[in-house]
């Protein structure tokens, strides 16, 4: 489910963009896309927010019925300089990368796989599942530090969870309160699941990261706003706690993160810092050479878009 970026959500290039909340929460509406056969809502990058903290590509899928005829089967394709974060709420999927990776993730796992230099995946309908599919997937840009480095992957089954006065968070990376994930983390951010119960939920939050919300289920207020899925609601940086409230149950998705330092230039399934690491990216999938390795899957893969730069008119 991790979907291609096109210039439609935001420029390939652009200088970075810290601007702060001016007062309170700021509602960017997402955009339609199709990755596969399955319809996602793109909450990152937008025009105005291209990152939030090193978060920079967000896909919200579903809720849909899956069966055998109507799957989520993403054929191998690669990713460069950027980590992979698949995040369910619904449904089951089988992951398979060119490290030899092959895992099943459920709801309230992570499977987070980091790109560095390159590395291959697909991602398709664990077999037999019949039922709701309803999930996101994220990006994390990596810093220059690990961006050349080694892929890797990593599986984590069960993770900590903070008990709020109305909600129940879920750290997949990063820390909240007192709960810590023990995912692999290259840049100073955090990823959570809300799950509020109804009433009011406050999470303690850094000053020194910008945040932001993703709905997948329900409605919520915050600052006096109502967010609900298909909405990003950036919140800037420099606050202590944020309030959410809702009159019914609802799942949230909360992003943070120091401001990534350096402009990305995001292409396809690639981020890096320039075209010419983009031009070599494409060469070297479409020539299929060692750079990303290949997939055991069934799948087709995936072939890329010639770079928008390099077309003939
Ligand atoms: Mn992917």
């Amino acid at each position: 489910m991790s979907g291609p970026v096109t210039d439609a959500d935001a420029p390939a290039a652009a200088a970075v963009d810290h601007d702060t909340a001016e007062d309170g929460l700021e509602i960017l509406d997402s955009r339609e896309a199709k990755v596969g056969n399955l319809q996602v809502r793109r909450a990152l990058p937008r025009r105005t927010h291209r990152t939030v903290g090193a978060w920079c590509f967000a896909d919200h899928a579903g809720p849909v019925s899956v069966d055998a005829a109507q799957r989520v089967d993403i054929g191998p394709h690669p990713h460069m300089g950027l980590q992979t974060v698949t995040w369910l709420v619904a449904g089951e999927l089988v992951h398979r990368d060119s490290l030899g990776s092959e895992q099943e993730i459920r709801p309230g796992q992570l499977n987070l796989m980091t790109a560095g230099q390159g590395v291959a995946h697909a991602e398709e309908t664990a077999g037999g599942y019949e039922g709701l599919f309803h999930g996101i997937q994220l990006w994390v840009a990596q810093p220059d530090e690990t961006r050349h480095g080694d892929p890797a992957f990593e599986h984590h089954a069960e993770l900590p969870q903070l008990e709020l006065d109305g909600a129940t968070a879920t750290v997949f990376v990063g820390d909240l309160g007192a709960a810590v994930s023990p995912a692999r983390r290259d840049t100073q951010h955090v990823g959570a699941e809300l799950a509020v119960r109804g009433g009011r939920a406050t999470l303690p939050v850094r000053r020194d990261y910008e945040h932001a919300l993703i709905v997948l289920d329900g409605k919520v207020s915050v600052d006096g706003r109502m967010l609900e899925p298909g909405h990003l609601g950036y919140l800037g940086l420099d606050r202590d706690e944020v309030v959410i409230g809702s009159a019914d149950p609802a799942t949230v998705i909360l992003l943070g993160g120091v401001p990534f330092p350096e402009p990305i230039f995001m292409w396809w399934n690639f981020v890096g810092r320039s075209q010419n690491e983009m031009d070599a990216a494409y060469a070297g999938w479409q020539e299929a050479d060692n750079r990303f390795g290949a997939v055991h899957s069934e799948l087709a893969r995936v072939p890329a878009p010639r770079p928008q730069w390099s077309r003939q008119p």
